[in-house]
């Protein structure tokens, strides 16, 4: 059957097309031919075809008026619409990647506009799905989402962890919803033979970090017989690792009770208590701290939230990275491994990598940059989207002058 679907068009002006035929998704406000499709005419999160400004369609997508973005491109061609048939696919899409790079269930099992499904994140945690959505589209289309999932997946449950604050972008509100579902009391999540104990309710973002596991899978050689700091820990997925790679000491820092709390239990599940412990501290509190009482560590890890949340926060941010990491080298050891990361997009990989250079010549210290650390494969990068590639890291080696 091969007809049409009959939604209503989003016409783009004379060229803005071009974006789009490049592989993005997105259609930016004053990109929009307002006068044949006024963006007010479509309700947030309606579903529109996008087509340029010669007629011709280019894909089926949905629309928020209320948004800079104010269209997201779901799908190439006019054949199928956004329903559950179309989630299903694309879900199966998703799941055979995962299926290949996993063992077992605990992965990003969509990754929004890098899995063509822009505005939908799901992580799948055994048999449970946490989902999130940050768009009014997929907002829209929560219910077949669920449905499509519980196809493709038949998981225990699916919880909406909508509690985003990119949400407020799409005027959407916050909340985290468990729906009719009974969570289990405590969820599991296996990363590295070892199980940690998430709350996908209160925790953050959706519980765990997926993002970070493939950079976690390089500690081993660092770390062995070492005294290892985590800073910026949650729920001590670093510092646990690190412990079960062979260090003879672990602290993990964090600024959330709750995640301090939560890493002393998941250091007894793992048989690990002995050489794990964890503080509530502010990062840079601690690392002065530590530097006036001259104690040393031989890896010092920083994984911290994002210091550049927009883009003019650069100068500030920046100047946040060069400090932290500036602080971090002057407790390692001499020959020390420190394990530098940036989530913040804005942020770019090279003005990381000067922090820390910077950071070495106030203190005169030598790095070496043994591995460069990107997001892990089930959160794939989208060629077109550089927004798609956020996460950056160094593993490097401080010498002395
Ligand atoms: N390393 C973690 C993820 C870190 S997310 C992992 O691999 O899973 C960032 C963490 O930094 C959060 O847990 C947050 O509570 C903590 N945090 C944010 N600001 C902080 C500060 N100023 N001092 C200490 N911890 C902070």
């Amino acid at each position: 059957m091969s007809s049409e679907v009959a939604y209503p068009a989003l016409y783009l002006k004379r060229n803005e097309d071009t974006r789009l035929r490049a592989g993005h998704l997105w259609v930016f406000s004053n990109e929009v031919d307002v006068k044949r499709s006024p963006l007010t005419g479509f309700e947030p999160g309606e579903a529109c075809v996008i087509v340029d400004a010669h007629e011709k369609p280019l894909g089926v997508g949905y629309v928020n008026p209320n948004s800079l973005i104010c269209a997201r491109l779901v799908n190439r061609g006019v054949e199928h619409a956004l329903d559950r048939s179309l989630l299903v696919h694309k879900l199966k899409v998703a799941l055979s990647l995962r299926e290949r790079l996993y063992p077992e269930p605990y992965y990003r099992l969509v990754y929004g506009e890098a899995d063509a499904l822009p505005g939908l994140t799901l992580d799948r945690f055994g048999d449970v799905i946490v989902a999130q959505t940050t768009t009014a589209g997929m907002e829209r289309l929560k219910d077949d989402i669920a449905a499509a999932v519980a196809k493709v997946i038949k998981p225990d449950a699916l919880v909406w962890k909508n509690d985003a604050g990119i949400r407020a972008l799409e005027h959407l509100p916050e909340y985290a919803d468990a729906g009719m579902h009974a969570l289990p009391l405590s969820l599991l999540v296996r990363e590295g033979g070892l199980d940690f104990e998430i709350d996908p309710l209160g925790g953050q973002k959706t519980g765990w970090f997926y993002d970070q596991r493939a950079n976690r899978d390089l500690l081993a050689p660092y770390v062995r017989d070492a005294r290892v700091l985590d800073m910026f820990s949650y729920l001590g997925g670093w510092g646990l690792r690190a412990a079960a790679a062979g260090a003879k000491e672990v602290i993990c820092v964090d600024g959330s009770a709750s995640a301090v709390e939560a890493i002393g239990r998941n250091a007894q599940r793992n048989g690990l208590a002995d050489r794990v412990s964890a503080v509530r501290a502010d990062a840079f509190e601690y690392l002065k701290t530590q530097r006036s009482a001259r104690e040393r560590f031989d890896v010092v890890i920083l994984d911290p939230p994002a210091f550049v949340k927009r883009k003019k926060d650069f100068n500030e941010g920046r100047l946040a990275y060069r400090r932290i990491n500036e602080m971090a080298m002057q407790i390692l050891a001499r020959d020390g491994i420190l394990i530098t990361c940036s989530c913040s997009y804005h942020l770019p990989r090279a003005a990381l990598l000067e922090a820390v250079q910077q950071g070495a010549r106030h203190l005169d210290r030598n790095v070496q940059v043994l591995a460069q650390l990107q997001q892990a494969p089930d959160h794939p990068v989208h060629p077109a989207i550089p927004e798609t590639d956020y996460l950056k890291g160094f593993i490097c080696r401080v010498l002395p002058a």
